[in-house]
């Protein structure tokens, strides 16, 4: 016998199973929280995109969240030897926030965590899903408490929420590779002491090295002032570098002039990090009694902030089936879930891979470009890859190889 019985279990208490519960929990539904590690932790992942304010809306957490007093952020800058571009998500063709925030995860996710526990969702921290077992008409999980404890848990449904963890694509064999090459990035959080004056800290700046056009640093500044910073490179140009990783980062800022001038004065106090071929797919968003969310599901790449914004709209996706096949009602989730995520997933594809193969940093430094195309273009980075009523997303390939044409005209 299973000494957990939820209607809804949820593995994993970052963005994507925070908002899952209280989505699901406005609907009804007995929900628990299964997470491995105790909160606060770190998670890479700082620069939010507006479109995901909506659903901290929905979930009932802006008031909480916009007390935290996080950096505003409201868009986009660009440097590529010594250009420079810009996007203001305020001026953009979807309708829908315009601003959002540049969080330190370890507080932004504990405040959702603890609004979602607020709302009736137990969270039980330290316990780790070690195995599954989807055979039966139940579902049950294999937990083991970081006391050495172990016991079995039953759900009518599993939402994975793991994020890198992986947790249901590792245990049922679902993993499949990236098609995107392996890249690497390090990085660390400074005491910015940033007083240059073409900097904006209400904006990520996202710097492309001067010599190697897929190599890209972010700097995400936060409210106090510290920020984030990093790289992101391909393995073998950092393996030819030999020394500790804070000096290869430093040595890596060093070679781009206008990011070393801006961080002239920056106390370097942090350990740097590294993350290594994070890039990932799976077969099947979804399966008898489960279905992935967020970063469990897919990871595309850190270039366009996109990663928490996915999380929580396959939250809320998943959350409109699974609430509907709770009730008794007969449910498609490849068509009403996994299709509908997958848009905005595949234009965010096609922006990344654009990216690395150059055509579209050409738009992003294009002199001159038309408002009503910037308009577009600024909808996507806002995160709003899912508004088919933007040609920017229905039709993202074609429009965006016409574009980075005209831009290199
Ligand atoms: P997570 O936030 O990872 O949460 C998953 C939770 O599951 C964790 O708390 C973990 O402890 C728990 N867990 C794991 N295994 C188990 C288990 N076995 N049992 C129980 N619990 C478990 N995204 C952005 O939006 N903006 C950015 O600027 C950005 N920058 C990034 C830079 C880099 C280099 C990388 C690699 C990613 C970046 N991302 C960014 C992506 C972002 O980190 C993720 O998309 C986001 O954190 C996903 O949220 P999630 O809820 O799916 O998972």
């Amino acid at each position: 016998t299973a000494e957990l019985d939820s209607d809804v279990i949820i593995i994993g208490a970052g963005p994507s199973g925070a908002i899952a519960a209280a989505l699901l929990r406005q609907k009804g539904h007995q929900v628990t929280i299964l997470e491995k590690q105790h909160f606060p932790r770190f998670s890479i992942g700082e620069s939010l995109l507006p479109q995901c304010m909506a659903f901290i809306e929905e979930a009932g957490m802006m008031p909480a969240v916009e007390a935290a007093g996080f950096q505003y952020k409201n868009g986009a800058a660009f440097h590529y030897d010594g250009r420079n571009g810009a996007f203001d998500f305020r001026e953009k063709f979807t309708p829908g926030w315009g601003t959002t925030w540049q969080v330190q995860r370890d507080r932004f996710d504990q405040i959702l965590a603890q609004e979602a526990e607020k709302q009736g969702t137990p969270i039980h921290y330290g316990h780790e899903i070690t195995a599954a077992d989807f055979s039966g008409e139940q579902p049950v999980l294999s937990v083991r408490t970081d006391d050495g404890r172990q016991y079995q848990a039953r759900a009518r449904y599993v939402l994975d929420a793991s994020g890198f963890g992986r947790v249901l694509p590792r245990l049922l064999d679902l993993e499949t590779p990236s098609e995107f090459p392996v890249r690497v990035s390090l990085f660390t959080h400074i005491e910015d002491r940033i007083d240059h004056p073409g900097h904006d800290r209400n904006k990520i700046l996202i710097t492309v090295h001067p010599e190697h056009r897929d190599v890209w640093y972010w700097l995400i500044p936060f409210s106090n002032g510290r920020s984030s910073l990093g790289v992101v490179v391909r393995p073998d140009m950092l393996d030819a570098r030999s020394g500790e990783p804070m000096a290869v980062l430093q040595q890596m800022v060093s070679e781009d002039p206008n990011l070393s001038e801006v961080l002239a004065n920056a106390q370097w106090d942090t350990p740097v990090r590294e993350i290594r071929g994070y890039s990932r797919n799976v077969r099947q968003l979804c399966g008898k009694n489960y279905a992935l969310l967020g970063n469990a599901a897919e990871f595309l790449d850190p270039v366009f902030s996109s990663g928490v914004t996915i999380a929580m709209k396959s939250a809320s996706l998943a959350v409109d089936v699974l609430d509907r096949q709770l009730r008794g009602e007969t449910v498609d989730w490849q068509a009403d879930y996994a299709e509908p995520l997958m848009v905005g997933v595949d234009t965010f594809r096609t922006y990344v891979n654009a990216w690395y193969e150059g055509s579209f940093q050409d738009v992003v430094f294009a002199e001159n470009p038309s408002e009503q195309i910037k308009a577009m273009v600024s909808s996507i980075l806002a995160g709003y890859a899912w508004d088919t009523d933007n040609p920017y997303v229905s039709e993202s390939e074609r429009r965006l190889g016409t574009l980075a044409e005209i831009c290199r005209a």
